[in-house]
């Protein structure tokens, strides 16, 4: 494996020293004194319970087992009512009633599927449809919501096409409304569901005073508040595609999320060859430019959509997406059969 650090920066590591000092300037305070005397009362508690077809784990601090208890309740329920807006394996979801509804006409949506919707475009736009919500009819076609044994045709690949991009729907933010000007598009949650339910859990458990909490999501998505006490962050290790019983690389996450995205657990096989469920929107095949893509921002949102916007666009041009977004660091394994290369952007290895 060959290992390419591309700008390794000078800026990461300022402001890693920036995380120590800032640790001292408040041990130095009283502020800190009582902050400290309360976080060393606290303990870390930890649940898992299955979601969206995954497993989420919340990790967070509180001073008794019952008060955890009562916020892991809350935080559940939380990605509960997110799967029921964004689960197209349930029909009763609100994006199926969007899927069912908005090509007969326009479907009025609530202020919160406005905003996130605007944010999907946006990205959708911005990453020059690598990243595409309305990839649902190309999901069919390539079997990860039907079963079938053959590739598809051609001809398949080219009508499918015709019902992909986000610029085939209109939303009207003001008025609420979204319609899809093509018949047979459908939206799909699985490059953004999970990283859009642990921002609104985090959003719930900050409401109730959380500081210090890790939620992740199938191992593939993770939100960090604060750091753990004494500790600058939470380590969170990469696997290598290539073998993953062993770690890529490990870095420390605070007030920030990460998200990988791979072809190595998800895929189909047809005509005894491997497909990744990661399909790029333009071709309308499944994505072939990388083996794994982990990408860190400012929510998980943006982590998920970006770490599958940057596998579907593979490293050359994955790398100019990851330079564009200030905010936004990372790491992509290449696909190759002969070797495989590993890029990183403004990443901190720990
Ligand atoms: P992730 O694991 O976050 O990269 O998301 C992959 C999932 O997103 C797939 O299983 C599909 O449900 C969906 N998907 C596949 N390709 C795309 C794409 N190019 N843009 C948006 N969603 C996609
Ligand atoms: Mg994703």
């Amino acid at each position: 494996m060959l290992l390419k650090f591309m700008n390794r920066p000078t800026l990461e590591k300022r402001f890693a020293a920036f995380v120590s000092v800032i640790g001292v300037l408040l041990a130095s305070t009283g502020l800190a004194e009582s902050s400290q005397s309360k976080a060393e009362t606290d303990s870390l508690y930890v649940e898992t319970r299955e979601a969206m077809g995954t497993e989420f784990s919340i990790y967070l601090y509180a001073e008794h087992p019952g008060t955890a208890k009562s916020l892991f309740e809350e935080a559940f329920l939380e990605i509960e009512r997110v799967e029921q807006l964004l689960s197209t394996y349930r029909k009763t979801s609100e994006l199926s009633r969007i899927n069912r509804d908005a090509a007969d006409g326009p479907v009025t949506l609530d202020p919160e599927m406005t905003r996130l919707l605007e944010r999907l475009f946006t990205w959708s736009h911005q990453t020059n449809h690598a990243f595409d919500p309305s990839v649902g009819s190309l999901l069919d076609l390539w079997g990860f919501t039907e079963s079938r044994n053959e590739i598809p045709s051609s001809g398949e690949i080219d009508k499918a096409l015709q019902s992909v991009g986000t610029d085939k729907i209109t939303l009207s933010v003001p008025d609420r409304l979204v319609e899809f000007n093509i018949d047979g598009l459908s939206l799909d949650a699985g490059a953004f569901g999970k990283g859009y339910a642990l921002d609104q859990a985090a959003r719930v458990l900050n409401a109730y005073g959380v500081s210090r909490a890790l939620l992740e999501s199938g191992q593939s998505s993770y939100l960090a508040l604060e750091a753990p006490p004494d500790s600058p962050g939470w380590l969170i290790s990469v696997s290598d595609p290539c073998n993953p019983d062993s770690v890529l690389s490990k870095t420390v996450l605070a007030d920030g999320a990460l998200s990988t995205s791979g072809g190595a657990h998800r895929y189909v096989e047809l005509s005894g060859e491997r497909y990744s469920h990661i399909i790029d929107p333009r071709s309308g095949f499944p994505a072939t430019g990388s083996s794994l893509s982990t990408v860190i921002a400012g929510n998980a949102l943006d982590s998920d959509i970006l770490s599958t916007a940057v596998f579907v666009l593979g490293p050359e041009k994955g790398i100019e997406l990851l330079r564009s977004v200030p905010s936004a660091r990372g790491l992509i394994v290449s696909e190759s059969s002969r070797e495989h290369e590993v890029f990183f952007i403004r990443w901190d290895d720990s």
